[in-house]
């Protein structure tokens, strides 16, 4: 297959606009001594100034107010809010409001949307996704928080873990065991239900995490949910029953390009700051930039940052072309490797800097505490790498003795040359 993601000009120019828009605007925020609603407040302006530069929520179609762009641009569009966990919401495209405004477009009734999707597109609500339970989201089958259809209402119990954005949200869209026969398929045993933050048995407690020990955190704070008999009206209940898997599915694949390429964007900005740092220090008599192994580290950082960049473009390229289904494949490569690489590029970053590249008064300290959450979220690296070796192993047939073995093939060339 012909294999092409050049960038048109027009939207270039747009990609222009960003990247300035992005370092002057909103780095510089992330030096001021902000607090989440401060934040929101700041940033009301400038999410204007995006709306009628028309990239506001960027990833919906145009029938929702989006752009239509399909995921390449969207991709590149994300390398450049990558550089700052602060550009996304100026944008309208913040996990998770960005992967719930596209579930509901996909399976809400039309009240539905009138009531969460367009205050969610609006950016005058915020939604949180809870889908995973301690110990179990590598394998969701285990799930055990259910919803009892009770007359003309639903009763959710359980309790749920991890849940971004859930204590600052105004509604959560709840992953929950329904009614199913014993010999069901287990990916038809579960359903979507929104749930009002405000909801009557629903209590959350914030957990302190690695890069944000206090839940201090600008863009997210996570928590635990519990559910105590929450009941909600019977048309809360999102697609039909038994979808949530097949509709959480939808929203994951796109979801995990635009964070591979927001990776990438991290990369490029710690990558950046580890060279000026080489050109500019000298030790023991010659630049940093002059020692072998800072070399090694900038050679191997540019390799692994372009293979991660070319990737996901291509996962991108190929949903564009065939849908999500098509780059299964890719989407669950991009997603460890690109982690990882990620990962590998802060370390040097951080490393080169030294003490002060460990302190507050570099951000990457802050990059490199919330890249380690990339191997977890989205469903651990190990799940994904399974996913592509299993994908990767089908394609092949069960030899006993081995295609490539040497005298086999030289008795077949034998005998073909003989018979000639
Ligand atoms: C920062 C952050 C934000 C998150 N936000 C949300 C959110 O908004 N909503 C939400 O619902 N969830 C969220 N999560 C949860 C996330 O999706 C889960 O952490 C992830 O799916 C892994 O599930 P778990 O933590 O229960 O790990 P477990 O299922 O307990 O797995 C633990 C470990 O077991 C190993 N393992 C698992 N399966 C395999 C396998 N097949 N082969 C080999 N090893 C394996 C892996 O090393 C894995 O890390 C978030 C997590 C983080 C860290």
């Amino acid at each position: 297959m012909a294999w092409d993601f050049e960038t048109d000009p027009e939207f270039e120019r747009e990609l222009e606009w960003m990247r300035a828009f992005v370092r002057d605007e909103i780095y510089p925020l992330e030096t001021l001594d902000l607090d989440w609603r401060s934040y929101r407040q700041v940033i009301r302006p400038l999410m204007e100034r995006v709306k009628e530069r028309g990239l506001w929520a960027a990833h919906l179609s145009p029938e929702l107010g989006g752009q239509g762009f399909g995921q390449v641009k969207l991709a590149l569009m994300h390398e450049i809010l990558g550089g700052s966990e602060l550009a996304p919401p100026v944008f309208g495209n913040q996990a998770p409001d960005s992967g719930n405004s596209e579930l509901i477009a996909i399976a809400a009734t039309e009240e539905q949307k009138r009531r969460w999707l367009d205050p969610l597109l609006d950016g005058t609500l915020y939604s949180a996704f809870s889908m995973t339970e301690q110990g179990t989201g590598s394998d969701p089958r285990q799930f055990t928080t259910s919803a009892t259809r009770d007359g003309d209402a639903w009763v959710i119990e359980g309790t749920k873990w991890m849940v971004g954005n859930a204590t600052r949200s105004d509604f959560h869209i709840v992953m929950a065991r329904t009614d199913a026969p014993p010999d069901a398929d287990p990916y038809r045993t579960m359903s979507l239900f929104i749930v009002p933050a405000d909801a009557a048995g629903l209590s959350m407690r914030e957990i302190g995490l690695l890069h944000d020990p206090h839940s201090e955190g600008l863009v997210h704070a996570h928590a635990e949910c519990r559910y105590e008999a929450v009941r909600v009206p019977a048309d809360h209940l999102l697609g039909g029953v038994g979808d949530a898997f097949m509709l959480a599915q939808k929203r994951l694949g796109p979801g995990r390009i635009h964070h591979a390429m927001r990776w990438v964007g991290v990369c490029r900005r710690a990558f950046d700051a580890m060279c000026e740092r080489a050109v500019s220090k000298s030790v023991h008599g010659s630049l940093l930039s002059e020692k072998q192994t800072v070399q090694n580290w900038v050679a191997d950082s540019a390799a692994a940052m372009e293979a991660a960049r070319l990737l996901t473009l291509k996962a991108a390229w190929t949903i564009d072309q065939v849908g999500a289904s098509g780059a299964r494949t890719e989407i669950a490569m991009i997603k460890y490797f690109g982690a990882t690489v990620m990962q590998d590029v802060l370390d040097r970053a951080l490393q080169i800097h030294g003490s002060l590249g460990y302190s507050t008064d570099m951000p990457i300290e802050q990059m490199y505490r919330w890249a380690r959450a990339a191997r977890l979220y989205d469903g651990p690296d190990e799940v994904h790498r399974v996913t592509v070796a299993r994908r990767i192993l089908r394609t092949y047939e069960p030899h006993d003795v081995p295609t490539e073995h040497v005298p086999t093939r030289r008795a077949a060339a034998l005998a073909t040359a003989s018979a000639a």
